[in-house]
């Protein structure tokens, strides 16, 4: 269900989590993601939009600190995805009895989620009946009666009667139906809303007084279900929707989110989106939770987790370590490793650039483009390299170079070439040199972008960079 979608989401808010500066590249093709996304799961392009925008300002607004500002921004993005979603508003099941009464077009879903919902309340302790008033059909008949014995449910179907108001009435008359908290009845639909089935439906509602007339839609109608809920909502008085199908398409998000918006619209009426369903089988249906399902789609048990998990990855730790390694005023050669992988584990070059302000301008043209594959092997090898070394080099890396045979003597028990060990040894010395100047600044607050960005140039300029 919108695995697509939640694979994104997920995504966004690891890269938003994981990133180390927030700078404007970053955040643009996050929101680019999210966007593209969002779009394909048929989400109306307006809200998409609204949505980027608050998400963006908020990632730029300078009077959130830069330390809460991940933070904020997966909260917003939350919560931004949880506004478009809609409120929870379940089925409320009546003292007295409940008449829940499906509409909705020709193989909508209908006769199927009549069965799931009958089951899901029969579950949950209630008497209840199913009611087959698709009386046109004879193969709707036997579809619910299949379907009610297998589930073991109670119901009523007449193979005789052609007419839904009369079969009702008889029912009543009967006194059938008096025993049941629960009726659950089912209807014919059409291929539209024709005037035919505008009248029946008004018929079969005059005469049943249903507690609640809910549409299904099927998920894959996407932001049409906004248009289809209106029409009938125009001719009949819907109190809620079903979605179905959600497991079978891409564009639930579309379905889920016009219903949402026509909800707003329609506020007073509290139209709330009751069920979803997943599957063909009978347990395959979901009370429709936003909260619950965004936190399924995001892919974590609730906001305070994510944030909790945010948190603990984020700068402050991160921060923290350095600040620590700037006050001893010495990185070590796990450090440089710890330093360039971290840039490799943000994936590609370009995001790498993106993540150190002020890079994507001074590094054009300077960049060969197989150089993050280079990177790899390049940080594999010192791997080795350092595996290979004394406690007294890893302590003091000058020792390699005021004593050669230990480069040679390396080398050759790891395979690398003595210049693979300078250039280490080098990179080494570049951010020894680095912090060194960082120092400069004041040790007691974090490093800031700007100051990021001004050293980052300084070394980019002499040529000691390389990333
Ligand atoms: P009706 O004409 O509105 O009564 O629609 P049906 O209940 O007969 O359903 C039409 C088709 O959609 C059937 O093949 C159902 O098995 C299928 N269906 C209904 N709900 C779901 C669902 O949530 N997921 C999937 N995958 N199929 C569904
Ligand atoms: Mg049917």
């Amino acid at each position: 269900m919108l695995e697509k979608l939640s694979e994104v989401l997920k995504k966004a808010t690891n890269r938003i989590a994981n990133a180390i500066f927030l700078d404007k590249n970053l955040v643009d093709s996050i929101i680019r993601d999210l966007q593209r996304a969002l779009i394909e799961a048929d989400v109306n392009i307006v809200l998409v939009k609204d949505l980027s925008d608050k998400i963006r300002k908020s990632a730029f607004d300078e009077r959130i600190k830069e330390i809460e500002k991940k933070e904020h921004m997966i909260k917003l993005l939350h919560d931004e995805l949880l506004n478009i979603l809609g409120e929870y508003k379940p089925l409320k099941i009546q003292k007295s009895q409940n008449r829940i009464m499906l509409l909705g077009l020709y193989g909508c879903g209908k006769t199927t989620t009549a069965n799931k919902i009958a089951n899901y309340y029969a579950k949950r302790g209630n008497k209840v009946a199913l009611v087959g008033l698709d009386v046109h059909r004879p193969a709707a008949n036997e579809q619910l009666k299949q379907l009610a014995e297998k589930n073991k449910l109670n119901y009523f179907i007449d193979f005789e009667e052609k007419n839904a108001v009369k079969l009702w009435k008889k029912l009543e008359q009967q006194k059938k139906l008096k025993d049941y908290n629960l009726i659950i009845i089912d209807t014919a639909g059409r291929h539209n809303l024709d005037k035919g089935l505008v009248k029946e439906i008004k018929e079969i509602g005059d005469e049943i007084k249903p507690t609640e007339s809910i549409l299904v839609m099927p998920a894959d109608i996407g932001q049409a279900a906004k248009k289809q809920a209106q029409e009938f909502k125009d001719v009949v008085n819907i109190s809620g929707v079903i979605i179905t199908r959600m497991d079978s398409t891409a564009k639930g998000g579309g379905a889920l989110t016009s219903c949402a918006e026509l909800i707003k619209l329609e506020n007073k009426k509290k139209v709330g989106v009751y069920f979803i369903g997943t599957g063909e089988k009978v347990n395959d249906i979901e009370e429709f939770n936003p909260e619950a399902f965004l936190s399924r789609l995001l892919g974590m048990g609730d906001l305070k987790t994510l944030i909790e998990k945010i948190k603990s990855i984020t700068d402050e730790k991160q921060q923290e370590k350095m600040q620590k390694k700037l006050e001893e005023g010495k990185l070590s050669l796990e450090d440089v490793i710890e330093q360039v992988k971290s840039m490799n584990s943000l994936g590609g070059f370009d995001k790498i650039k993106s993540m150190i302000p002020g890079f994507s301008e001074i590094g054009k043209g300077k960049i060969p483009e197989n150089l993050m594959e280079n990177q790899e092997q390049r940080i594999s090898k010192w791997e080795h390299i350092i595996k290979s070394m004394t406690s007294e080099e890893k302590e003091n890396p000058e020792l390699l170079e005021k004593e050669h045979s230990r480069i040679s003597r390396i080398a050759r028990g790891t395979g690398v070439n003595n210049s693979d060990i300078r250039a280490l040894l080098k990179q080494y010395k570049m951010l020894n040199e680095m912090v060194k100047s960082q120092t400069q600044f004041d040790p007691e607050k974090p490093i800031s972008q700007k100051q990021m960005m001004k050293l980052a140039k300084k070394f980019m300029k002499k040529g000691k960079l390389k990333f």
